[in-house]
């Protein structure tokens, strides 16, 4: 009994602590911070870096926890959600428990900590996807369109809160690698090649078309491939990725029962003054008009449900076709990120335009929510 109510106690303390963090302001830094930052990684600096990371994760995953036990329609208590909630829980007591960061010693305890909690991170998005397929099961038939809104509203805060935060502790993190690759600063790539990036993205996609399909369109990617400029190419890779494996996978179907030739899809890098923008164009039959408005919410999909073991356990995606529904919503968040956007334009009977935009100038604030 005894124990039963230190327990109790203990509990409420730690929600105590969640509310208090959960109200306190939260710090945002742009691209170009984080790059100039982390240009001089000084041990001065990393004690710094540190002790601004100690202060802000727990403002950060406190919201998250907030926010997880008070979702609509009894998603908070589906079993995936209540999983991921103690996650962030935990990861939340690590960063509270752990004492003032005074010296190089303590720092270096400090990112073997936050190292870990990003693992303990890595299956969030399966997790919470699990969740949703069971909610979307229970509201399948009596769901409003506008009730789903505010799950979607709530996901993209999530997913968007979830990228910052694994932003934070990968820069972290990769600013103690003893040997970076030239321009690298941390997850930063200083002359990131957007060509290079999206040839890579895209022989991912068509390895994953070949294996589903045993076929994949070919992909002409134009653009100078000499061009850089300072992104995250982990980021780039997971957007162009997605929408690429969209792509094909629409032209396969299109063309499924026919004799034609089947079109290429068409990856065009144009380097602007303010902006990069990378399109993705296909002849896959386009999006009708009636479906656009929901393929960026996270219940969308046109595919068949997969087995939810099968989604990707890398931080890249899913390593299945399609199906989740959450390839162009967590693109988009990637890119809105850092002060870009995704847009997709269809021609239902023709094909699709995705319109990748990513911010060149780096100084946007990273949206806080
Ligand atoms: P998923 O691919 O898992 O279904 P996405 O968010 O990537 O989820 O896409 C949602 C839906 O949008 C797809 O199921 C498909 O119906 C439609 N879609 C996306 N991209 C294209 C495209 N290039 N051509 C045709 N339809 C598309
Ligand atoms: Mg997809």
């Amino acid at each position: 009994m005894a124990a039963k109510n230190a327990m109790e106690g203990f509990t409420k303390a730690v929600a105590n602590d969640v509310r208090r963090w959960g109200a306190m302001k939260q710090t945002g830094v742009s691209l170009r911070y984080m790059m100039e930052f982390g240009s001089r990684p000084t041990d001065r600096n990393l004690l710094l870096s540190a002790q601004f990371l100690h202060k802000e994760l727990p403002i950060r995953i406190a919201r998250r926890v907030i926010e997880l036990e008070n979702l609509p329609f009894g998603l908070s208590q589906k079993p995936a959600v209540l999983k991921v909630r103690d996650w962030y829980l935990e990861s939340f007591r690590d960063v509270r428990s752990f004492g003032d960061i005074n010296d190089k010693h303590d720092e270096l305890a400090f990112t073997e900590m936050i190292k870990m909690i990003k693992v303990r991170h890595n299956h969030v998005v399966p997790t919470m996807a699990l969740g949703v397929q069971q909610l979307k099961k229970d509201l399948n038939v009596t769901a409003a369109f506008k009730d789903l809104e505010e799950i979607h509203q709530f996901l993209d805060r999530f997913y968007m809160s979830r990228i910052g935060i694994r932003v934070l502790i990968g820069q972290h993190v990769g600013l103690h690698d003893p040997s970076p690759e030239p321009g690298c600063v941390g997850l930063i790539n200083t002359r990131m090649s957007p060509v290079q990036v999206a040839r890579a993205a895209s022989e991912d996609a068509r390895s994953i078309c070949l294996r589903e399909y045993g076929s994949a369109p070919e992909i002409n990617i134009y653009g100078d491939p000499d061009f850089t400029f300072p992104y995250v190419p982990l980021h780039l890779h997971l957007m162009v990725f997605e929408l690429v494996k969209n792509s094909l996978r629409a032209v396969q179907e299109h063309f499924a029962d026919s004799d034609k030739d089947v079109p290429p899809v068409k990856i065009i890098v144009a380097d602007g003054a303010e902006d990069v923008a990378i399109k993705i164009s296909d002849e896959g039959g386009g999006i009708p008009r009636s479906g656009l408005p929901k393929i960026f919410t996270y219940l969308y999909s046109t595919a068949k449900d997969p087995p939810i073991e099968n989604y990707s356990i890398r931080e890249r995606g899913g390593v299945v076709m399609a199906g989740y529904g959450f390839g162009l919503p967590i693109s988009r968040l990637y890119a809105k990120y850092f002060g870009g956007d995704l847009q997709i334009i269809s021609m239902e009977g023709y094909g699709t335009d995705a319109y990748l935009h990513l911010s060149r100038l780096g100084d946007s604030q990273e949206p806080l929510p």
